[in-house]
């Protein structure tokens, strides 16, 4: 046992911590938890406890469902909103077969694979997402859109309003979990929050990710109302990003960052922004997961649904932000396609493998898009090499489908389960005949 599994141990002694959730993520990003009592975590950090991996969504095939879950002791926290006497706590697990090798249907291993590359070229991935979301009243009229909590916009400081008393008590609650909060704010669309978290390493960012989310709703539900991560839950608002800002650092230098150089962006910087434009396609599926993805992506306001870069362009797929004059080790670029229901393991994995493709061929990066694209023309866009990100599920799903880079780096199993699980989700799209339709065709037709 080493010394963090030892002082797991210790605090759950003497915080009287009866229960322990090991919490994983599978494939499409759902949280799942699995409870311990103190007695079996010894056992559980040596050798991992054994559950039936076959009922979870995209983790095993049936006839290989033995699986294990081993606590990773440095993600250790206690829950706050479950009380104390007796408390709870979690940590996160990494997923193994019995053979001992880690299961490959595991999102954190996917992730861990793709930065382990990365490291193996002396470079460490750090991110730090911008988590939107809507509060939303509780009781939903079937068939009707829900209710926001209020209808204040960006940045409006709204007198006891509900969202200014959530984000206190969220903010609070994260920090005791560990989490640090950089910046809050009432977003653009009625009863939406905006939340930034402090940049950490992708893995721990991806952890905090999953954590923030439940953290959310716990809050939401205290309060009486609800959260919603949904990319576009209602048609005239705008949809709910996860802006991530990405560097690269080599040691404890900003790989990103050169003195002198236009907007201070180092070659490495260049091409790792040219990698994810070129592979912006392919790896929207991922980054963009659901149907409704591209309701947000296509619904204009500051959504990016052209596959560009600019600085300080709210409309360009990449941001390069330039708040100070010298960035110095605080150079970064802010990836805007990202939506607030990706599952940020896989996101952040094909995010970095399409950055260092970039990387490891020399990709050139295109010139940069200085106007609102959205205000472009499609023959002006063309004119200036600015393809459209996919218009849809299916779109994307056909991109991913060709992807050598995207099945490398998701593996032969999250890769085929993904394809099938999104490809049942379109036909079940596709199914429908919704109110649009009839609205227009039924009694014109
Ligand atoms: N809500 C916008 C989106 O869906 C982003 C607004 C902003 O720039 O923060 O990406
Ligand atoms: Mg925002
Ligand atoms: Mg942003």
């Amino acid at each position: 046992m080493d010394r963090q599994q030892e002082y797991v141990l210790r605090t759950i002694e003497e915080r009287d911590i009866r229960f322990i959730r090991l919490w994983f993520t599978d494939v499409l990003g759902t949280l799942k938890s699995v409870a311990v009592a103190p007695a079996e975590l010894e056992g559980a950090f040596a050798e991992g406890i054994g559950f039936d991996g076959s009922s979870i969504e995209g983790l095993a095939r049936v006839f290989e469902a033995d699986m294990l879950v081993l606590p990773d002791a440095d993600s250790f926290q206690v829950l706050p909103w479950r009380g104390e006497n007796p408390g709870t706590a979690r940590m996160f697990a990494d997923i193994q077969l019995p053979d001992g090798s880690a299961s490959l249907a595991d999102p954190r291993h996917v992730l861990k694979r793709a930065l382990a590359q990365a490291s193996d070229k002396g470079l460490t991935f750090y991110t730090h997402p911008e988590i939107e979301f809507y509060l939303f009243e509780k009781t939903l009229a079937p068939g009707q859109p829900p209710t926001p909590v209020d209808t204040a916009g960006f940045f409006d400081h709204v007198p006891h309003g509900t969202g200014h008393d959530f984000r206190r008590s969220a903010i609070s609650m994260l920090e005791q979990m560990g989490i640090s909060v950089e910046f809050s704010h009432h977003e653009a669309g009625p009863g939406q929050n905006e939340i930034d978290l402090r940049y950490a390493d992708a893995l721990s960012t991806a952890d905090n990710i999953m954590t923030f989310r439940t953290v959310i709703k716990e809050v939401a539900l205290e309060q009486g109302i609800f959260a919603s991560f949904m990319p576009k839950p209602l048609a005239d608002a705008p949809g709910s990003g996860m802006h991530t800002h990405l560097s690269l650092f080599e040691g404890d230098r900003n790989a990103f960052y050169e003195a002198g150089a236009p907007y201070q962006l180092s070659t490495t910087a260049k091409a790792f922004i040219a990698g994810i434009l070129h592979h912006a396609g392919e790896i929207s599926a991922v980054t963009n997961q659901w149907v409704n993805s591209y309701k947000r992506i296509w619904s204009g306001a500051e959504a990016p649904a052209h596959v560009c870069w600019g600085h300080n362009n709210r409309s360009a797929m990449i941001r390069v932000p330039m708040y100070k004059p010298t960035k110095g080790q605080s150079t970064r670029i802010e990836i805007r396609s990202i939506d607030a229901s990706a599952n940020p393991y896989l996101a952040y994995a094909v995010v970095l493998a399409a950055g260092m493709k970039g990387i490891d061929e020399g990709y050139e990066l295109p010139p940069e898009a200085e106007d609102d694209v959205w205000n472009l023309t499609d023959r002006e866009r063309r004119a200036m090499g600015i393809e459209p990100l996919p218009a849809s599920l299916d779109h994307a799903v056909h991109l991913m489908e060709r992807s050598e880079l995207v099945a490398e780096t998701l593996g032969e199993h999250v890769f085929d389960f993904f394809l099938r699980n999104k490809r049942a989700e379109w036909a079940g799209y596709r199914d429908q005949v919704t109110q649009f339709e009839l609205d227009h065709y039924l009694t014109r037709l």
